[in-house]
C-alpha cells in the first residue's frame, strides 16, 4: 500500500488526504461465520477469513483500495499475518487486492481464472494455480479448493472448510441474482451441474460472493432457481420469442432473479443466456 501511495501521490499532504478518504468511503465490516472463520462484508466480493495458529488464509481480496481496511479487520481477529489468498475467480471485485497481497502472501487460483486475468491484463495474477483441486494445510487447519465445473466463469473455485462444514462459493452463489460471464466461459447449464457438485459436499453454511451468509437450503434454492430460469427461457424461445424481447418477457414474480433491476446481473446476462438456451434446443 505504502509503495503504491508513494508512486501515486507526490506529496505527503496528498497521502494523508487519500488515506482519510479511503476510510471515509468504505463500509466494510467483519462478522463471525463459525469458530475461526469470518467474513468481511461490504464493497466488493465477500472475503472469507480463516484463522489458524500459523497464520491467516483469505478467500478473495476485494478491490485494491480495500487492502488497508481488510488488513485492519483481519487484525481484529488474529495477530498473525495473512499467509495465503485463494481467488474464487478473476473478477476485480474479488481479486483486485492481489496487487497488494502478492507482496506479502501466496495467492492461488484456478488455472482458467489466472488465464482470464492475464488475457484481461489484470495486475498481479497468482503465482500458483490448480486444475481439479488443491488444499492448504496450515496450523492444523485444512482449506480445500475445488474446481467443480463452469458456472459464473470457467475458472470458479469452490472453497471448502471441512472441519467447519462451510463453503465459500464465490460468485457461484449470489444474494440477489447471478451474472453469467459468457465472455469468460460462463454457462448456465454448467452452473446447475456445478451446484449439484457443491451440494454433494457435507456443509450447512455457505459464504456467497455477494450478500448474506447462506444455509444449505438457500444454496439448494439457488440451484433450483437456475434450473427454473433455464426452463422458462427454453419455453419462451420455443414459443417464438425473439431475442430482443427476452429481457422483458423473462420477468416473472415467481423467479426473483428475473425481477432484479435492469442492468443488474441476470439482466446483463440475458443476451448470452438466450443464445446458450437456443443452442441447446433441437
Ligand atoms: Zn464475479
Amino acid at each position: 500500500m505504502l509503495k503504491l501511495m508513494r508512486s501515486a501521490f507526490l506529496s505527503s499532504v496528498f497521502v494523508a488526504v487519500a488515506f482519510t478518504g479511503a476510510y471515509a468511503q468504505t463500509d466494510l465490516s467483519i462478522e463471525q461465520v463459525k469458530d475461526g472463520l469470518y467474513a468481511i462484508i461490504g464493497s466488493g466480493g465477500n472475503v472469507g477469513v480463516r484463522v489458524t495458529d500459523e497464520g491467516v488464509i483469505l478467500i478473495d481480496d476485494k478491490f485494491p483500495r480495500n487492502f488497508a481496511e481488510i488488513q485492519e479487520l483481519v487484525g481484529t481477529v488474529s495477530d498473525l499475518p495473512v499467509r495465503y489468498v485463494i481467488n474464487t475467480h478473476h473478477h476485480g471485485d474479488h481479486a483486485g487486492g492481489n496487487v497488494e497481497y502478492i507482496n506479502i502472501a501466496e495467492i492461488i487460483a484456478h488455472q482458467n481464472a489466472r488465464d482470464n486475468m492475464v488475457r484481461g491484463n489484470q495486475d498481479a495474477p497468482p503465482r500458483m494455480v490448480f486444475t481439479d483441486q488443491t488444499a492448504i494445510y496450515l496450523g492444523g487447519v485444512e482449506v480445500r479448493a475445488f474446481y467443480m465445473g463452469r458456472g459464473h466463469t470457467n475458472g470458479d473455485a469452490v472453497i471448502y472448510f471441512p472441519d467447519l462444514r462451510t463453503v465459500h462459493g464465490g460468485d457461484l452463489l449470489h444474494g440477489i441474482a447471478p451474472f453469467i460471464d459468457y465472455g469468460n466461459g460462463g454457462s448456465s447449464k454448467g452452473w446447475v451441474e456445478t451446484m449439484n457438485n457443491i451440494l454433494a459436499l457435507d456443509f450447512d453454511t455457505a459464504i456467497p460472493g455477494h450478500g448474506a451468509i447462506m444455509g444449505r437450503e438457500d444454496v439448494m434454492n439457488f440451484r433450483n432457481q437456475m434450473e427454473a430460469v433455464r426452463l422458462r427461457m427454453a419455453d419462451l424461445i420455443r414459443s417464438g420469442m425473439p431475442k430482443s424481447q427476452a429481457s422483458d418477457r423473462i420477468r416473472t414474480p415467481s423467479l426473483s432473479w428475473t425481477m432484479a433491476e435492469n442492468g443488474l446481473f441476470m439482466q446483463r446476462s440475458i443476451p448470452g443466456f438466450y443464445d446458450e438456451i437456443a443452442g441447446e434446443l433441437p
